[in-house]
């Protein structure tokens, strides 16, 4: 059975990305691999808004967020938790042996700058992990404002994760400052699963250069070292990475201003419909991601039951919550391919779906 998917990841794949990952297989050390490393580089590094290497990594988003640990926290990371994501890098970086605070803020709430500079002005740590746009809640953290304390600290290598927020809105890395930004294949891009993509500046690489435990399947220089030669370290994903490269050339195609433009409108249309049957968003408006919504169940709608008829009458679903929000908030996508006829669809189904519940 084939439906769509609303949920906040993974997406429903287009039939473009679809053919484009059934090309020949080619040879992970072979010049048709270096081309179409150095093909999607100068693509990758406009949309990072980067002048560093973008690395291609075998693995979801958490293979990154684990590995970049290993390879820059020597002393202590901060980790800023403010949801399901957040809150697990926390555990993640305990269980790598690194010695990890936490800086809880509620969940559907964002980081908040200040307090992020009275933790780091305890001299206690030399990274810091955030998460830009905060998946299981649709909070968009201010990065801008949290980057501009975090480069007081000259010492503090910063991580942002920006799986979801990716290419649905401007992150400018360099002027930033980030040093790892990075993202998951099936979220923003609407690729299958299987691919982390990131950007690493410099500094975090002299940072890994001192760690002796770093591993080898994440270590930073073992990418840049192949990166050089326009090569990923090990075998990687290579039916994804022919994917990846006509996501570029379509992002290209529609241009990034549209597509943030397109995102920003699709995300709007779901907030009034939503607003309409009288459900609020989770975050502060002002903090509401854009590449989805999590809205708070205002109107006690079953949500399972909701979600059974928008499978089987309408061959789609959305989200029901993540972890302990689940019955009490519900998630839609606007990510990836969504235009104005597929939300369009969506919203007449949820209205079907909800009339079923006398709404
Ligand atoms: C989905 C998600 C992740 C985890 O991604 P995996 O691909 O499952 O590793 C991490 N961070 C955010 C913000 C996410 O939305």
């Amino acid at each position: 059975m084939s439906y769509r998917l609303y949920i906040p990841g993974p997406l429903t794949i287009s039939e473009s990305i679809n053919q484009a990952m059934g090309k020949p297989m080619v040879g992970h050390r072979s010049k048709d691999f270096v081309a179409l490393y150095e093909d999607m580089q100068p693509k990758l590094k406009k949309m990072f808004m980067t002048q560093d290497p973008v690395y291609l990594g075998t693995s979801s988003a958490w293979g990154v967020m684990e590995g970049a640990l290993r390879n820059v926290c020597r002393k202590g990371v901060l980790n800023c938790m403010n949801g399901a994501f957040s809150d697990k890098w926390n555990d993640v970086a305990k269980r790598c042996g690194k010695y990890a605070e936490a800086l809880q803020f509620d969940w559907g709430k964002p980081v908040d700058p200040e307090a992020v500079r009275k933790a780091l002005a305890t001299g206690k740590f030399d990274c810091i992990t955030f998460i830009h746009s905060e998946t299981s809640t649709g909070t968009l953290s201010p990065i801008a404002d949290i980057m501009a304390v975090v480069r007081e600290f000259p010492d503090v290598i910063s991580i942002a994760d920006s799986v979801s927020s990716f290419s649905t809105l401007p992150i400018n890395k360099d002027e930033l400052g980030v040093d790892i930004l990075l993202t998951g294949s099936q979220k923003a891009l609407a690729l299958p699963p299987g691919l982390a993509i990131f950007a690493v500046s410099e500094r975090a690489r002299e940072r890994a250069k001192q760690m002796t435990d770093r591993g080898y399947y994440f270590d930073l220089i073992e990418f840049h070292d192949n990166h050089s030669k326009g090569m990923t370290p090990s075998t990687p994903c290579i039916s994804l990475l022919f994917g990846l490269q006509h996501r570029l050339i379509e992002v290209e195609a529609e241009g990034l201003e549209n597509r943030y433009e397109r995102h920003r409108r699709l995300n709007e249309q779901v907030r009034a419909w939503a607003f309409g049957k009288g459900f609020s968003l989770l975050p502060e408006a002002q903090f509401a991601t854009r590449g989805l919504n999590c809205f708070k169940n205002d109107r006690n709608v079953d949500l399972e039951r909701l979600n059974k008829i928008l499978k089987s009458r309408h061959k789609l679903v959305i989200d029901g919550g993540y972890g302990k929000l689940k019955g009490k908030t519900f998630r839609i996508s606007n990510m990836g391919d969504e235009t104005d006829a597929t939300i369009a669809t969506l919203i007449a189904a949820l209205n079907d779906g909800l009339a079923e519940q006398g709404m």
